[in-house]
């Protein structure tokens, strides 16, 4: 299986990105419980033939679709030792909770924030962003709100972010019970948020006898890769006497890069901290991580007292506060341990390298679409996401069919897989640059590929219009 893994990472670039899977594939997974015991060799081959194959593609170099890491062996091998430990990270007086600790105090130098302040490894940034949101509630209510909940309050919460801002900040105000409309978004100008319409917007809001109480910041937008005025927000929200939490899902670890550093000022001065290891990364799915400041705040929100989760000082039930204390799960994984062998065996350095070298195959691809007339660069490349489309003379509603098709043939021809987005009701075709394994092969794949299929759909178009 070891040697099967490896190969298969080594030749990965022979491979083609994604391929649908057949239906005689799919089939294999309508079968019946099986009560009795298999081979394992044999269940092994089937992974090989059904499974290993039709996957997003995402540790393919020529991967670009959404934000997703490339994964690394090291990261894989540590995965390995950690199922085989079977270590369940929730607490108790254990090394692997340690070595998690580690990890917090690691990023609290990396990002500059004290050493009382708290982490927790989280499946994702969507879970990190709402643990976020609900450290900032109940920093904005009192603690009690988690006994007494927030329908006592007969004001609303109200939280801010850009209009470029992701998804899950506006779900985690549902899930907080506060309710996704009471996220207002702001306006931006190249896709980052405008500050004097945020002043704006709490003043009024303040006026309206409501309680802003959150502002959430975004270091790399999902479309663009904007990255917002942190250090501007961060003096917003201490004279407004608001929550700055950051989402750096991705674009947070450019920290490592110090060429990228220090467009992320005032990351430094967040009350929280949203990121995610398994996207920049490189770390294997799936490894978010939540930092806030206070600590204790962030045990407040979480810690309840259980007669069979009672601590000691000695013995197993040591070492309290627990991971348990800080965020929803009880059972939990050894997330820190591919992590912590990630940053051990490349190096912090390295990591920032692989960043540094996504953000500059960024700007080469950009530079490559502007020099082509049939192509439009759509927004400025601020780190590793490239927007561009295929131009089509005449309606837009065209050229956004046209756009969305090459993007499906492209993902379908198995050479590159870019994804797509709507900017201004234009669709663009979106290629992040996040896999180590990318290089400049694929970014002419990707533009001789555009314009290969671009230029087919176009004569077909012409020839329908005929
Ligand atoms: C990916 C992403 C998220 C969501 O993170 P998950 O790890 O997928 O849950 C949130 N915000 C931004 C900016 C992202 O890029």
């Amino acid at each position: 299986m070891l040697d099967d893994m490896l190969d298969y990472l080594e030749k990965i670039r022979e491979r083609p990105v994604w391929q649908p899977a057949s239906q005689e594939t799919r089939a294999q997974f309508h079968s019946r419980l099986p009560f009795e015991p298999s081979d394992l060799a044999g269940v092994h081959e089937e992974f090989l033939s059904h499974i290993l194959p039709y996957t997003v593609g995402n540790a393919h170099p020529g991967f670009m679709g959404w934000v997703h890491g490339g994964g690394t062996p090291v990261g894989m091998l540590a995965e390995m030792l950690a199922a085989g430990m079977n270590a369940n990270t929730g607490g108790r007086n254990q090394i692997p909770v340690e070595v998690e600790r580690q990890i917090t105090r690691w990023m609290c130098e990396l990002f500059g924030f004290p050493a009382s302040a708290s982490g927790l490894f989280v499946t994702g940034t969507s879970m990190a962003n709402l643990i976020a949101v609900l450290v900032s509630r109940d920093a904005a209510l009192g603690s009690a709100v988690r006994r007494t909940g927030v329908s006592d309050s007969s004001f609303k919460l109200k939280a801010y972010a850009s209009h470029q801002v992701h998804g899950c900040i506006g779900r985690a105000l549902d899930f907080a019970g506060l309710g996704s409309d009471q996220l207002r978004l702001i306006p931006c100008d190249s896709g980052r948020m405008n500050l004097r319409a945020l002043a704006e917007a709490i003043a009024e809001d303040r006026a309206a006898g409501d309680k802003p109480f959150l502002v959430v910041g975004t270091a790399g937008t999902v479309d663009t890769g904007a990255v917002d005025d942190l250090d501007g927000i961060a003096n917003l929200c201490r004279h407004e006497q608001l929550w700055f939490h950051v989402d750096g899902a991705y674009g947070a670890l450019a920290m490592l890069a110090p060429e990228l550093a220090p467009r992320l000022r005032g990351i430094e001065r967040a009350d929280s901290l949203a990121f995610d290891f398994h996207k920049w990364g490189q770390v294997p799915y799936d490894a978010g991580f939540i930092l806030v400041r206070d600590g204790e705040l962030h045990r407040q929100a979480f810690a309840s007292p259980a007669a069979y989760l009672a601590r000691e000082t000695r013995g197993l039930a040591a070492g309290s506060p627990w991971p348990c204390d800080f965020g929803p799960d009880l059972s939990r994984g050894f997330r820190a341990l591919k992590t912590w062998f990630t940053f051990k065996v490349h190096g912090a350095a390295a990591m920032g390298a692989a960043i540094a070298r996504a953000c500059e195959l960024a700007r080469i691809l950009a530079s490559r679409i502007e020099a082509m007339r049939e192509l439009e660069l759509m927004a400025p490349v601020e780190l590793n996401i490239v927007c561009f489309c295929y131009r089509v003379a005449g309606r837009i509603d065209q050229q956004n069919r046209l756009n969305r098709e090459l993007v499906i043939q492209l993902q379908e021809s198995g050479a590159v897989a870019p994804s797509t987005t709507t900017l201004d009701g234009r669709v663009a075709i979106r290629a992040a640059i996040v896999n180590h394994r990318t290089d400049y092969r694929e970014i002419e794949m990707l533009v001789n590929e555009t314009l290969r299929i671009g230029r087919c759909l176009c004569a077909r178009m012409l020839e329908d219009c005929a």
